[in-house]
């Protein structure tokens, strides 16, 4: 009780010469805020018997405040550094966009634009050209609709095409893909029945000829994204679900998934199905995600036969799942680096990051750890050993890419210790622990991350 009535009041704290440099530097509300926040704190810490960390002075209680008001200044969507190794991270955000695209992303937002006018004619144009001619050209497809994420594809597809119908799928394909995609939760959205056929692990050719009806609307075909399965496994083709659907006049549709344009086999990440490939198997339509292996912005692209993607353009649900300008930009410039696909594969950061040699990730690991240990104090120990890192995204669930990582520790502290503070700094740099170590995987670090790891270890070494 005592020390509860040491706390001050607000008015007093908001008087101190401190506090009014701080009202100098940041809004009043702002700075009102912080200032209860930090005494509501110190008061919560003395209710439950520990005394408050920093003290109840002047000093103290000022800079819980400055601390308050610099977290609250910090924007909550932010640039890290990903030393985790996985090239295509959903929660850091999947694949970084080519540097290339930069002007083009910051017109698109920042000035007016094309966006639907044609220049030509000086009259309305339409948003969905930017990307449909390239679309098609590079995949081979009649059309092509643009929208949100391949989440919103689906959903898209499935209701223009199948609502009130029933949709035919493999029980091996009713995958959640994370973050609650769920296909039979998609379709009850879209309006359209589920019909599940054959068994987890085996569906056969004549479980799709007998579940076909006169309700039957459509034969989709679902990428298992994050999943495998090994052993006693049979699926059906697309070859030959084009074949059954053929038979009775249904469209087939392949949800791809991640939906790569380029063969990465020759670098070791063999048994992708690229997008042409499943129409050129005569799929009617394939939708697939911008953000994954095509290593565009977050968008969902369907490409097909005209005479089924006209319905979804004319859709009501379009105009609420269509793409902004600056999807439309970044991902017309990803499109146009595929013209030609050793452009593609040079400067799309995730292609580049997938498909580097373990030769040059070691060396650059040696690189970096020469720097880090010329950068650091010897209290700071950074070794390369070989590892791991695996592409993510939903991609590759079973491939483990070779890679080098670097080993880093800092004297009286313990892994956890360091990992959190990496990821606590003004850049946050995450890594991963294994076996008690603090790893960053070289492949999914570029060269300007370097003087910011070293400078961050800096700051945390000399405080520990
Ligand atoms: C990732 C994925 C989705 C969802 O794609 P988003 O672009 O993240 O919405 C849907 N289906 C499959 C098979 C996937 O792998």
């Amino acid at each position: 009780m005592n020390l509860l009535n040491k706390i001050p009041k607000v008015d007093k704290v908001l008087g101190w010469a401190a506090i009014e440099t701080l009202l100098n530097e940041y809004p009043r509300p702002m700075v009102l805020a912080a200032v209860r926040t930090s005494l509501d704190t110190i008061r919560s810490e003395i209710l439950t018997g520990r005394m408050p960390a920093d003290g109840l002075d002047e000093t103290s209680i000022a800079c819980k405040v400055r601390k308050a008001l610099e977290r609250a200044s910090t924007p909550g969507l932010r640039r890290v550094i990903n030393g985790t190794g996985v090239v295509l991270h959903t929660n850091l955000g999947r694949a970084p966009l080519a540097p290339a695209l930069r002007n083009s992303m910051l017109d698109a937002a920042f000035e007016y634009s094309t966006l639907e006018f044609n220049l030509e004619t000086g009259t309305r144009g339409s948003r969905a050209v930017h990307v449909e001619k390239l679309l098609s050209d590079l995949t081979g497809a009649e059309a092509a609709v643009v929208v949100n994420n391949n989440a919103a594809a689906v959903l898209l597809a499935l209701s223009a095409l199948a609502k009130g119908k029933e949709v035919i799928v493999s029980r091996g394909e009713l995958v959640e893909i994370g973050g609650s995609f769920r296909i039979p939760e998609v379709m009850e959205q879209s309006g359209a029945t589920l019909r599940e056929v054959g068994a987890t692990n085996r569906t056969h050719a004549r479980d799709y000829r007998a579940a076909i009806g006169a309700e039957t609307a459509l034969l989709l075909k679902v990428h298992t994204s994050n999943f495998a399965q090994v052993g006693f496994i049979t699926q059906v083709s697309t070859e030959e679900l084009v074949a059954i659907g053929r038979e009775s006049a249904l469209p087939v549709m392949v949800d791809a998934g991640s939906g790569t344009l380029v063969d990465l086999s020759a670098y070791g990440l063999a048994g992708e199905t690229m997008v042409q490939e499943y129409l050129q198997a005569g799929a009617d339509l394939v939708t697939f995600s911008g953000d994954k292996l095509l290593g565009g912005p977050q968008a969902g692209i369907i490409v097909g036969k005209r005479r089924f993607l006209d319905p979804m353009k004319k859709h009501p649900l379009m105009r609420a799942l269509r793409v902004d300008k600056v999807t439309l930009a970044t991902l017309e410039g990803t499109l146009r680096l595929y013209r030609d696909e050793r452009e593609a594969l040079q400067q799309i950061p995730s292609l580049r990051m997938m498909t580097v040699s373990a030769e040059e990730l070691a060396t650059r690991a040696r690189s970096a750890v020469r720097r880090l240990r010329r950068g650091l104090p010897a209290t700071v120990t950074v070794k390369a050993l070989p590892g791991h890192s695996q592409v993510g995204g939903g991609t590759f669930p079973l491939l483990e890419l070779p890679t080098t990582l670097i080993s880093v520790a800092v004297d009286g502290l313990s892994a956890q210790q360091l990992e959190q503070q990496l990821r606590s700094g003004a850049l946050p740099i995450i890594g991963r622990i294994s076996q008690g170590l603090l790893l960053l995987d070289v492949r999914t670090l570029a060269d300007k991350d370097l003087p910011e790891i070293i400078a961050a270890l800096q700051k945390i070494a000399t405080s520990a």
